[in-house]
């Protein structure tokens, strides 16, 4: 028997959640909902979901548009193990999930307090072994975790200061920006450094930011100052060890966001995505003991393998983290 899975919100994350719980052995989809008749409602049909409108009053607007419809995600939830929340941020759907007494996972746009429990599979997967709610966090929060939880577990981190260079919108969204400019956070720490507290609390890091005109991908610029002594090829042997991280090299060719892209292109995985977080390991230096290095994140889809292994902990289908990361990597054809 297989887990039943449920998407809530068949978007950007929706989408990909689907088709990664749809390539492992151990759970399934059973339906997903959206509140429009757009492409991707017609694009859920041809993939195979069965298809439910987010509420009853969006069923007309889908029988107009021929889209078939079974029910609404009041139904779904009756026949779900578990909800994967992957509509916008605040949407509010929990009390929703707690009344037909669902696991719920929700997304990084959710503030911690929503759940509790904000999950990065290496650095915190224990922590949501039969849990209810649990919110994997963001896509920058996600980089930071998996890059910095292994060099905190090999080297001790004396503190963390970083620069998140965002994206400034998704590439199909025409209406955000900023379009010709840069835009700083200028409040300061940027929320992304208690986000990564949220899963990893004794870390000592500030963050800050900046909005750019790109959709790609975000890139970190990250000082690390380490505990104990190491050196720039110690590092480098750490992250060749750490699931989910790949290495990207100027001198093969790769020295923009861009040629990542072009490489996942390559790569040849649905949407391009990359679900790996890419490390320039010709921008990698210890000096003094204090770490440079730069990562570039696929915001669209990073968080993806970590609703997976969410799923596997909060349903107690498997209790050793490594043998989750390594299942989903394996189904999801992920080095
Ligand atoms: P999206 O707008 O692409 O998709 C959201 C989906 O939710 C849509 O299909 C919509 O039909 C559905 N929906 C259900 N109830 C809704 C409601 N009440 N109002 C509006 N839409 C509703 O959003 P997304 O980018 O997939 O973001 C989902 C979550 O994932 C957010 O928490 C976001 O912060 C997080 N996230 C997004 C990204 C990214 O790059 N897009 C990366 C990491 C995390």
């Amino acid at each position: 028997m297989t887990l039943k899975v449920a998407i809530n919100g068949y978007g950007t994350i929706g989408k990909r959640v689907a088709d990664a719980v749809a390539l492992q052995d151990d759970m399934e989809i059973i339906g997903v909902t959206k509140r429009r008749p757009t492409f991707e409602a017609k694009m859920a049909i041809k993939n195979g979901f069965p298809f439910y409108a987010a509420d009853q009053e969006f069923v007309k607007d889908f029988e107009a548009e021929k889209i078939p419809v079974q029910g609404t995600l009041k139904d779904l939830l009756k026949k779900a193990d578990i909800v994967m929340d992957c509509t916008p941020k605040k949407c509010g759907y929990k009390p929703m999930y707690e009344e037909f007494g669902k696991k719920a996972i929700f997304q990084g746009g959710e503030k911690h307090e929503l759940t509790g429990l904000s999950f990065n599979a290496i650095a915190n997967y224990d922590k949501a072994i039969g849990a209810d709610y649990v919110r994997v966090v963001s896509c920058n929060t996600t980089g930071l975790c998996r890059t910095l939880y292994p060099l905190d577990e090999a080297f001790g981190i004396e503190n963390v200061t970083a620069v998140m260079i965002r994206r400034g919108a998704d590439p199909w969204d025409s209406k955000s920006g900023p379009i010709n400019a840069i835009e700083p956070v200028l409040k300061v720490p940027s929320h992304h450094g208690p986000d990564v507290q949220s899963v990893m609390p004794n870390l000592n890091i500030q963050t800050t930011a900046v909005k750019v005109p790109t959709t790609i991908m975000h890139l970190h610029s990250i000082v690390v100052r380490l505990k104990d002594k190491a050196t720039t090829e110690d590092v480098v042997e750490t992250w060749d060890k750490t699931p989910r991280v790949k290495f990207v090299c100027a001198k093969h060719g790769i020295k923009s966001t861009a040629q990542i892209m072009e490489l996942a292109k390559d790569l040849g995985k649905k949407r391009s995505d990359l679900f790996e977080i890419a490390i320039w390991r010709d921008g990698v230096h210890v000096v003094d003991n204090v770490l440079y290095y730069y990562q570039a994140i696929h915001q669209e889809s990073d968080v993806v393998p970590e609703n997976i292994d969410a799923i596997r902990a909060m349903c107690n289908l498997e209790s050793d983290k490594m043998k989750s990361i390594e299942k989903t990597n394996k189904a999801m054809g992920i080095e």
